[in-house]
């Protein structure tokens, strides 16, 4: 005789087991942000523009110039674990921002999501779901490229919605992801605007597509985000270690800050905040900063995906190298020499 008390094992339904992964993948307005412009990047976008209302609590839309989705895929795009970037038989050859096909139907299960697509040589159309709940296909009207829409984020989870935060904070964090995200694209043109008025809003951040070199570009864009005076102070940083690629700008000793809001690091593109990566900026300022001061940079480290597992959490700020000493000394050495070239430069003009 089995007890009334006894547990029974159910399996969940599809809706749950999305609004489950949403907590993992989609903590807040920013995060979803995130998701969807990394989406338009890896959609090979040369403009993306993103706009907000409300700290992106009532709208976020980010609209590409990226391939676009053809109409019969557009359900596949919102399933879970269904993705174009891997085939799932090397989970360590990533060159991409997605992989896990879950941020589509995380953020259509806690949100209202449509998206709207156009691929080259097919007609647009648009899919929508709602808490869950997926519309079928029907056409659209749209150029090209493609225009992701949530409203309402956490609608479908009150709990999550009760712990956003202001929407001067969530704006603020939205402002940091998507620069952050411009920092690693030079070549990509950006426009974020708050539209939470309505209308046409206000754009408070815009960075066209820089041109020249791969290091122009970046000197250009790191100028537009974080202020002429770092791109004047800036070393050029461009080193190679054991299949380890360092590239990027480190500022002057006298351009510190006061703590580290201007330590931007990048493994393969992504932007990361990693203890390692971190500690070894510290260790190669160690002889030119007071302990109380912060240096400023901007750093780009490639390797072979096979070199750093990216893999570790949804997230995905943390990173894991295979061969963690490498990094650091790669990191340490090629900063203290360019600082102490630098250093030496000076100390030869003024003595000059
Ligand atoms: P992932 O990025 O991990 O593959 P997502 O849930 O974010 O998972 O997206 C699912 C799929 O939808 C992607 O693999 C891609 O094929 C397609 N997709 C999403 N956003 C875009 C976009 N802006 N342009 C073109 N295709 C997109
Ligand atoms: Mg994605």
């Amino acid at each position: 005789n089995m007890s009334e008390n006894q547990p029974v094992i159910r399996q969940l339904d599809d809706a749950a087991i999305n609004r489950i992964a949403a907590g993992e993948v989609v903590e807040r307005p920013a995060s979803a942000v995130k998701e969807l412009v990394e989406n338009a990047i890896d959609a090979g976008a040369r403009r993306i523009e993103i706009a907000i209302a409300d700290g992106g609590k009532t709208l976020i839309r980010v609209t590409d110039d990226g391939c676009g989705i053809t109409p019969d895929q557009l359900p596949l795009a919102l399933s879970r674990h269904a993705t174009s970037k891997i085939d799932g038989t090397d989970l360590l050859d990533i060159h991409s921002f997605g992989f896990r096909g879950e941020a589509l139907p995380s953020l259509g299960a806690v949100g209202r999501l449509t998206i709207t697509s156009r691929a080259e040589g097919h007609e647009a159309a648009q899919i929508a779901v709602s808490g869950g709940v997926m519309d079928p296909v029907k056409p659209a009207a749209l150029n090209g490229g493609t225009i992701v829409e949530l409203r309402d984020l956490f609608f479908a989870t009150p709990a999550r919605l009760k712990f956003m935060r202001t929407d001067r904070a969530e704006t603020q964090a939205i402002n940091d992801v998507v620069k952050r995200l411009a920092m690693a694209e030079p070549f990509i043109g950006f426009t974020l605007r708050d539209v939470s008025g309505g209308g046409d809003g206000r754009v408070t951040f815009r960075a066209d597509p820089e041109t020249g070199d791969l290091f122009d570009a970046l000197h250009g864009r790191l100028g537009r985000i974080l202020g002429n005076e770092f791109a004047e102070n800036a070393l050029k940083i461009d080193a190679e270690r054991e299949g380890f690629l360092l590239t990027g700008y480190a500022a002057l000793p006298t351009y510190s800050r006061g703590s580290a809001v201007a330590q931007f690091l990048f493994v393969n593109g992504r932007p990361v905040r990693d203890k390692l990566l971190v500690g070894a900026l510290r260790g190669a300022y160690f002889d030119f900063l007071s302990r109380d001061r912060h240096p400023a940079a901007a750093l780009f480290i490639e390797c072979d995906p096979h070199l750093v597992d990216v893999n570790v959490h949804p997230a995905k700020s943390e990173v894991r190298f295979r061969d963690p000493g490498i990094v650091r000394g790669l990191i340490v050495s090629s900063l203290r020499h360019a600082l102490a070239e630098a250093g030496h430069r000076a100390s030869t003009t003024v003595a000059g």
